[in-house]
């Protein structure tokens, strides 16, 4: 799938007013077209960024907001108060505006020039009150955005912007995300389940299902040179066990794993979708539970839910998005087991076979081993360890008032012993802040155990998605303590039910 970020822009405002005169917004246009412009150099920063003429009344901001609000390739909008800019002035386009707000709270110079400073650098320089008043008008309206304080020289702003953009392209990417389902959820499950239309309602994703027989016929229709290319693809790309590989006695069983990837691709982009799901009690004609199919159909950026998981489907095709061109990767994981350990206690996480080889830099091991789940034949599967590092795990709920993200940061770790019996896809890791905390914090919020683990962003990108979605988040990390934890499901339960209103 293409990155998207490569054509998408966030739009540099900034404000001021008339009492300034000709050469005062003259600098002014200047200095903030300085700004956007490092902010658009930056590497941390996907997007282009696209300086707007100074904005110096309520009509011309009413405009710029609408404009913002009808041109697909502006997914949110950076504002800087260089100078003075009353903010009643920036009511009707606030009000009117629907894209993500970033307030950049910045100024031109990074020192003060103490010994020649006067009244003219004042008036020129005072975004310190000219963002405040800004500030005000927000908070007043209740507009949920995004404050990023500093120099823009400081990488640690240029960093923060990047990430919001990054939350941006995910958010924009949720607002027209198509995911197709292959049966319903797995039977009895509750975890998995879900309000599909409210999720449309809220996020914009449109999930709906189609019979997995009319994936068969697509798998079954697929030969020739494409079906050839892929197997030798597959071949040259991983350590495949000599029974899988030309001339093994199970050639034939890695020949349909790569009828499933060509069958579910095509009818994954003919349809535009972007996440799917499967579910093993419904597997109709097809001779395999889909595993390196779906593996590598995640290493391409779509998203993936096991037995019917559309939640996690989603949330694992926005990490990508979050994470496009970033290094590391994202993945359905689920929390299997534990080493219990005391002082050093670990969590296994696994699927039955889908997990995303993103998560690896090592090359991954393609075997073919017996899978009782689903009563079909063994399946193929890429098999590897998840490379050691940070990562974020993600849940979705479904609360019936609204949908709950359970976010925890975590570091992956290499397993303290090779696995040599686990025919499957891992990650080890160590929840923050400790196993006992993260654990009782993460049941105590009901979260699922189905997830999205991600490499390649950070909490903060998580925390702005919500924002922007409008969705519950929270997070556990080191800051975490199970009493503050507790208070604030509380807190919660309040604040979401009277957001909402009647
Ligand atoms: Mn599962």
């Amino acid at each position: 799938m293409t990155n998207d970020t490569a054509t998408q822009q966030v739009w540099f405002l900034t404000g001021s007013q008339d009492l300034y005169g000709e050469d005062t917004l003259a600098q002014v246009a200047r200095q903030s077209q300085d700004v956007a412009k490092i902010l658009g150099a930056a590497s941390e920063v996907p997007v282009e960024i696209v300086w707007k003429p100074v904005l110096k009344d309520s009509a011309a901001i009413r405009a710029a907001a609408l404009e913002a609000n009808q041109d697909d390739r502006c997914i949110g909008l950076i504002a800087w108060m260089h100078t003075f800019s009353p903010a009643k002035m920036w009511i009707r386009g606030l009000t009117a505006l629907q894209k993500p707000l970033l307030h950049l709270h910045t100024q031109a110079n990074v020192e003060l020039p103490w010994a020649t400073i006067d009244m003219d650098f004042m008036n020129l320089n005072q975004a310190a009150h000219g963002d405040r008043e800004f500030a005000y008008i927000q908070s007043r309206i209740g507009m949920e955005r995004t404050t990023v304080v500093g120099h823009v020289s400081d990488p640690r702003v240029t960093s923060r912007v990047g990430t919001w953009a990054r939350a941006a392209a995910a958010n924009t990417a949720s607002r027209s995300l198509r995911l197709a389902r292959f049966g319903d959820t797995m039977r009895n499950v509750a975890d998995t389940e879900g309000d599909k239309t409210e999720a449309e309602v809220r996020f914009g994703i449109s999930v709906n299902s189609w019979s997995v027989n009319e994936l068969v016929e697509r798998v079954d229709g697929v030969g020739g040179s494409e079906l050839d290319l892929l197997v030798k693809e597959y071949e040259e790309s991983y350590d495949v066990v000599p029974e899988l590989r030309h001339g093994g006695e199970r050639h034939t069983s890695l020949r349909y794993a790569a009828q499933q990837e060509l069958g579910l691709r095509s009818f994954l982009e003919e349809g535009g979708f972007t996440a799917f799901t499967t579910n093993f009690e419904d597997l109709g004609g097809l001779r395999q539970l889909p595993g390196v199919a779906v593996q590598r159909l995640m290493a391409s950026g779509y998203g993936f839910g096991a037995e019917g998981d559309w939640k996690t489907a989603a949330l694992v095709r926005l990490a990508k998005v979050m994470g496009a061109g970033a290094p590391g990767g994202a993945s359905l994981m689920e929390d299997y087991s534990y080493d219990l350990t005391p002082g050093s206690e670990l969590i296994l996480g696994a699927h039955m076979l889908e997990v995303c080889p993103s998560l690896t830099t090592s090359r991954p091991k393609l075997e073919i081993h017996p899978l009782g789940i689903g009563a079909r034949e063994d399946p193929v599967r890429l098999v590897f360890d998840a490379d050691p590092g940070p990562a974020v795990v993600v849940g979705m709920t479904d609360m019936r008032d609204r949908f709950r993200l359970t976010a925890n940061v975590v570091e992956i770790v290499r397993p303290p012993q090779p696995l040599p019996k686990l025919p499957v896809a891992r990650a080890v890791w160590r929840p923050q802040p400790d196993f006992a905390t993260a654990v009782q914090a993460w049941l105590t919020a009901g979260s699922t155990h189905h997830t999205v683990m991600t490499t390649a962003v950070g909490i903060e990108a998580f925390e702005d998605l919500a924002q922007m979605l409008g969705s519950e988040l929270l997070v556990i990390d080191d800051a975490t303590t199970t009493r503050e934890f507790a208070q604030t499901l509380r807190w919660n339960a309040a604040y979401y039910r009277l957001a909402d209103g009647l």
